[in-house]
């Protein structure tokens, strides 16, 4: 069995995955979190801003809340292709507003926006709190948490005795969350003080909000692992164990690329649409002395597996899926497949990936929609356009996609971190 193939253990996999959960309640402390790991196993941080070493190494770089780290080996050269996993790191939900300290009804409000498309039911009547980075008057960034602070309180079913026969929620006055009592209250300063800054020198936050329960494993034989923000940190963290297990001697530059804003289209300077990939992959390609010609070379011979949560099929909605390929929990990750390109994978890219799941030991079942059910994307086209690397679209397969506990079972995530190390493994 070549290295970076053994078998990842399920249990110790999803204990893994639900400290990563837990230190990421934003994208960028998901960014962070990555680096951290990567530096602890000693990979070297790197600032865009100053020049970067060229030889051979393990190397991390954060873009705000996006992330790229590699595996530069011995022995590459101009031409060497690149091996890339693909992944974001935010999450739908609600983010604060700039002004964001209001008061009804003898309560507390912290006025928020919405934030891709959440499942917004699912966050009523869960102890949340805000996190991500406020910026001070000094030029500083600070990242910060809170801890369980905010709920938005569900009206008792007396006063909407509709409520479970369709429960509507207006995106404006619905889903304020309350987070202190009396009419005198500075949530900017109440945030400062996390961060041990004056509320008054915050000049910028890019906040949001998140569920403060703790990942759970639960059902017969503990099969199921729910907790916040699997979309998409289940990749995410799938691509961490995959670069760490990634052998000094791959035939390939081995890189995760976790993005922000892809809830939001992507369509930012951390976004998978923005240059951030493009600018770290010709920067190595630099430093291995390619020119033009050896880039698009290297990049011919290079694949990019676009990894992103997928619907297993719903036991109580079951017509909502196809009628014949009906990915289960527990049947392995899923391969993305859409006749219209909102997923990238081909058969060219399916015999990829099923020689990977076959190194890896794990089962892999293909998703596609129901005609009748639009289907999502995910950052495979859009990186696939963007760089003309051949692409597939695979993920840990869920239910409850969207909201703000989602689940999965224990075998797949476990799966899709075997399938990750494979694809860097060769
Ligand atoms: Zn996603």
């Amino acid at each position: 069995m070549p290295a970076g193939t053994a078998p990842v253990d399920p249990a110790a996999h999803v204990a893994d995955l639900a400290d990563f959960i837990t230190a990421s309640p934003s994208s960028y402390h998901a960014a962070e979190e990555v680096a951290r790991r990567l530096q602890a196993a000693g990979f070297e941080r790197l600032d865009e801003a100053e020049a970067w070493p060229t030889g051979p190494g393990r190397r991390v770089v954060v873009r705000d809340g996006a992330v790229i780290a590699w595996v530069q080996p011995e022995g590459a050269d101009a031409v060497t292709p690149f091996r890339i996993l693909g992944a974001h790191t935010d999450s739908p939900g609600f983010k604060l507003k700039p002004n964001p300290s209001s008061e009804s009804a003898g309560l507390l409000q912290a006025a928020v926006e919405i934030y891709g498309g959440p499942l917004m039911n699912s966050w009523l009547d869960r102890e949340l709190e805000l996190a991500g980075r406020i910026a001070t008057a000094d030029g500083r960034v600070h990242l910060v948490r809170t801890g369980p602070l905010l709920r938005i309180p569900q009206l008792a079913i007396h006063l909407d005795r509709e409520a479970n026969k369709h429960l509507t929620l207006d995106r404006q006055r619905h889903v304020q969350p309350i987070w202190g009592a009396g009419e005198e209250g500075d949530l900017l300063a109440l945030l400062g003080g996390f961060a041990g800054v004056l509320g008054t020198d915050i000049v910028g936050h890019d906040l949001v909000v998140a569920d403060t329960a703790a990942p759970a494993r639960f059902g017969l034989d503990d099969v199921f692992f729910a907790a916040g923000r699997m979309d998409n940190l289940t990749s995410v963290h799938a691509g961490l164990v995959g670069l760490l297990a990634t052998p000094a001697d791959a035939p390939h530059v081995s890189v995760l690329a976790a993005f922000d804003h892809e809830e939001l289209g992507s369509e930012s300077r951390s976004g998978a649409a923005g240059p951030f990939l493009v600018d770290v992959l010709a920067r190595i390609a630099d430093g291995l002395g390619a020119g033009d010609e050896d880039r698009r070379r290297a990049f011919a011979g290079s694949w990019l597996l676009s990894s992103d949560a997928g619907h297993a099929v719903h036991p109580n909605y079951p017509e909502k899926h196809d009628p014949v390929n009906r990915p289960v929990l527990g049947g392995g990750p899923l391969l993305k497949l859409n006749a219209n390109q909102r997923y990238a994978s081909d058969a060219v890219g399916s015999a990829l990936w099923a020689g990977v799941c076959e190194r890896a030991g794990v089962p892999t079942q293909p998703f596609v929609s129901n005609n009748q059910v639009p289907c999502g994307s995910t950052i495979g086209p859009i990186s696939a356009t963007r760089l003309g690397i051949r692409t597939v679209d695979i993920g840990a397969p869920l239910l409850s996609m969207h909201s703000a506990r989602e689940v999965a079972h224990v075998d797949d995530l476990a799966a899709l971190g075997g399938a990750v190390t494979a694809f860097f493994a060769g």
